[in-house]
């Protein structure tokens, strides 16, 4: 007899609604009540199906003991509250038991709680596997590469005071037990203009302040530095010291960490260094001297910092001094040398700065990875968990935001692709009754930015590259005469815009239509940072310096192998990078289970983005399961079913389904599965096999 009472002990339990697809009626109203509901009991997790969604707490809930690690540890999705652990958990036994790759992918606003969802993934999946010395020491190393990349990767923003200025995909993988092997680090684009500058009221990477306030005197002294971070012009004065922050203690902790990754004394030693000589950098600065013809060139101003950075990477003073003030121009045979005023010196500067910083923390990346990775034996199966910068709508949008928008737009369409519109093609498959639901595509405004003739990246490309008199204003006019070329003759552009024009818009602006609202970009800069110029003088000063490490950063500098051909542009990298991510990320479905998504959102009361997908999910099915391995579990159950059912599997399920009284509404019959709509209806048959 089906009981609707089993287990209801664990649902009354449960605050407001745990799982939204259960949720009547499902509205946003409704949907944000549930949350708040659940948020005030400090249920931070619901569920909408196979989605999680967490609301950030800002403040320690005891839900991640070891207790709580062995709650959730092999138990059914469904069976507890809802957690991040349960979504990990079954990541990991799909893993292991069915070898199923696996994918967890988390977004949300910045400071929603990404890196740290991310990591109690990580550690969560660390304490259910094996224990072995071997295996101890890859979760360690794994564990710890945590707080390297943040050291040199997160700042504090206006939104988070340790938001992720880069992106990250992490594998873990695993042998056929389940125990893991090593891992690797893929990185996305860091936000390399904030080592020059950073926006009012947010500091540069942690890294610099850790390092004056938690290395030794010694160290200090070694490195040419002085504690007080207000002598170095590439640290914000207003925001240097930050509430809770303690660098002190945490530079401690990245260098235990790095140790436990595998960095040796000397590595990071030369890590300093290039830390030191990015602060050095940024005290250099210039006057200018008239020459007769009356035209300005730049010269180095005081010329202490310059011999201390110098001194720092084994570089000749001369030769770093002239590359601020001349530059060489190489064409086919011909060298033609001209000079730099004042403001080209200090555009050189910053360039080299953001350059050695950034290269530097790909270095970093690379040497993690080659510690971390697995040792010979095969490796089995993967986890990737995909941390990236959340979508930022500022006051003050420029490239930085354009670019981590557009990732999130690509993230967004995968989300759109796996979930909801796998769901509904099941349905159809299947023949279940369903009416379509019409959700957001965003993939025109995917289309509008990465588009290879006239998205706004190529366009930005064909810029960068056009000779003659080209400007951030050029720049946006092609844009604007493009995108309205497009609306005169109704294109793809114009049925469904999102370049916004209207005239409200800045002049130096353009606005665009992304899923989590409207974002208005300021063109200034984009070329600059599209082109991402080092002067080629200042990568060979580089390339000549008496230090491993710097040298290896800058090999366009070897005069040996000297390219004419141009970088590509930042743009480009990313565009490519952004898409081998996606498909790593949409694999083949039989080869891989589908992404495990972890949604998150910054508080209950704010705009929830892509909110009204979610009724995608309405009245649909929380459970399905082909008829075969639904009735050899249950066959039990049932006298005409067992202990052998002789017909078709499907019709051993629908007796089984009738015998036990289970009320029509709760299932449907799908044309290889049955499709259940409520966990209690799971429950009740998990129940009846324990009797
Ligand atoms: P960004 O896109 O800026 O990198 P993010 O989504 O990665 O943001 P986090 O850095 O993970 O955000 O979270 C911001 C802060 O919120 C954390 O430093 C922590 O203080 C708090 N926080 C996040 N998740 C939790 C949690 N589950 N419990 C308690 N505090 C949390
Ligand atoms: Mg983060």
């Amino acid at each position: 007899m089906f009981n609707m009472e089993v287990k209801t002990s664990l649902l009354d339990n449960m605050i407001g609604v745990g799982d939204m697809v259960l949720l009547e009626p499902l509205s946003e109203d409704s949907f944000i009540d549930n949350l708040r509901k659940r948020f005030d009991h400090n249920e931070i997790y619901t569920y909408i199906g196979s989605v999680v969604i967490s609301i950030n707490p800002y403040r320690s809930l005891p839900i991640y003991t070891p207790d709580k690690v062995e709650e959730y540890r092999n138990r059914n999705f469904y069976e507890l509250s809802p957690h991040i652990y349960a979504l990990a958990d079954e990541a990991y036994r799909s893993l292991r038991d069915q070898d199923k790759d696996q994918c967890i992918l988390i977004t949300g606003e910045s400071g929603a709680g990404k890196t740290e969802a991310s990591k109690l993934v990580m550690s969560y999946v660390a304490a259910v596997c094996g224990k072995g010395q071997e295996v101890n020491k890859v979760k360690e190393q794994l564990l710890q590469s945590n707080p390297v990349l943040e050291a040199f990767g997160n700042a504090k923003t206006v939104r988070n005071d340790n938001s992720s200025r880069f992106g990250k995909y992490m594998d873990i993988e695993f042998d056929f037990k389940g125990d893991p092997l090593g891992g690797v680090i893929s990185n996305y684009l860091l936000e390399k203009s904030r080592v020059v500058k950073q926006p009012r009221g947010e500091r540069n990477f942690h890294v610099f302040y850790q390092l004056l306030s938690g290395a030794s005197d010694d160290t200090l002294k070694k490195l040419k530095l002085e504690r007080d971070f207000s002598k170095y012009n590439y640290l914000s004065l207003d925001s240097a010291a930050v509430n809770g922050l303690d660098d002190a203690a945490n530079f401690r902790t990245v260098r235990n960490a790095m140790q436990i990754v595998g960095f040796m004394e000397d590595e990071m030693q030369s890590v300093l260094e290039l830390v030191a000589a990015v602060l050095k950098l940024g005290n250099i600065e210039f006057k200018p001297e008239s020459r007769c013809n009356g035209t300005d060139e730049s010269r180095v101003k005081d010329k202490n910092d310059l011999k201390e950075m110098c001194e720092l990477l084994g570089i000749e003073q001369s030769v770093l001094e002239r590359a601020f003030s001349y530059r060489t121009v190489e064409a086919k045979m011909e060298k033609v040398s001209t000079t730099l005023n004042v403001s080209q010196a200090y555009y050189a500067r910053d360039a080299l700065a953001k350059n050695l910083y950034s290269r530097l923390f790909s270095w970093l990346v690379t040497r993690i990875n080659e510690s971390i990775k697995a040792q010979a034996k095969t490796r089995h199966k993967v986890m990737g968990v995909l941390d990236i910068y959340g979508f930022e709508i500022f006051e003050d949008n420029s490239f930085e935001q354009f670019i981590i928008n557009y990732c999130n737009e690509k993230l967004q369409q995968i989300f759109i692709e796996l979930t909801l519109r796998e769901e509904q093609e099941e349905y159809v498959r299947e023949g279940i009754e369903w009416t379509n639901i019409e959700y957001f595509n965003n993939a025109v405004i995917c289309d509008l930015i990465e588009n290879n003739q006239n998205g706004i990246l190529a366009m930005l490309d064909e810029e960068c590259l056009r000779p003659g008199t080209v400007t951030d204003e050029t720049f946006l006019d092609k844009l604007n005469t493009v995108c309205a070329e497009h609306q005169h003759f109704e294109s793809r552009l114009s049925k469904n815009s999102k370049f916004l024009t209207d005239h409200s818009l800045p002049h130096n602006c353009f606005r665009i239509q992304h899923y989590a609202g409207k974002v208005l970009y300021r063109v200034e800069g984009f070329m600059d940072k599209n082109n991402d110029l080092l002067y080629r003088d200042l990568s060979q000063a580089m390339y000549k310096a008496n230090h491993s490490l710097i040298k290896q950063l800058f090999p366009e500098g070897n005069p040996a192998k000297v390219n004419l051909k141009r970088p590509p542009t930042a743009g480009f990298q990313f565009r490519a990078s952004v898409g081998t991510l996606m498909k790593t990320c949409i694999q083949s479905p039989r080869q891989k289970s589908l992404p495990h998504f972890h949604r998150l959102f910054w508080s209950v009361i704010k705009r929830v983005p892509g909110l009204m997908e979610t009724e995608g999910e309405r009245a649909g099915y929380a459970f399905r399961q082909t008829y075969e391995p639904c009735l050899e579990r249950y066959k039990m159950l049932c006298k005409r079913t067992w202990p052998h059912w002789r017909g078709p599997a499907r019709e051993g399920v629908e007796v089984l389904m009738t015998d036990l009284q289970v009320p029509p509404e709760e299932f449907s019959y799908g044309r290889s599965k049955i499709f259940i709509r409520n966990p209690r209806t799971l429950f009740f048959l998990e129940e009846r096999r324990k009797q």
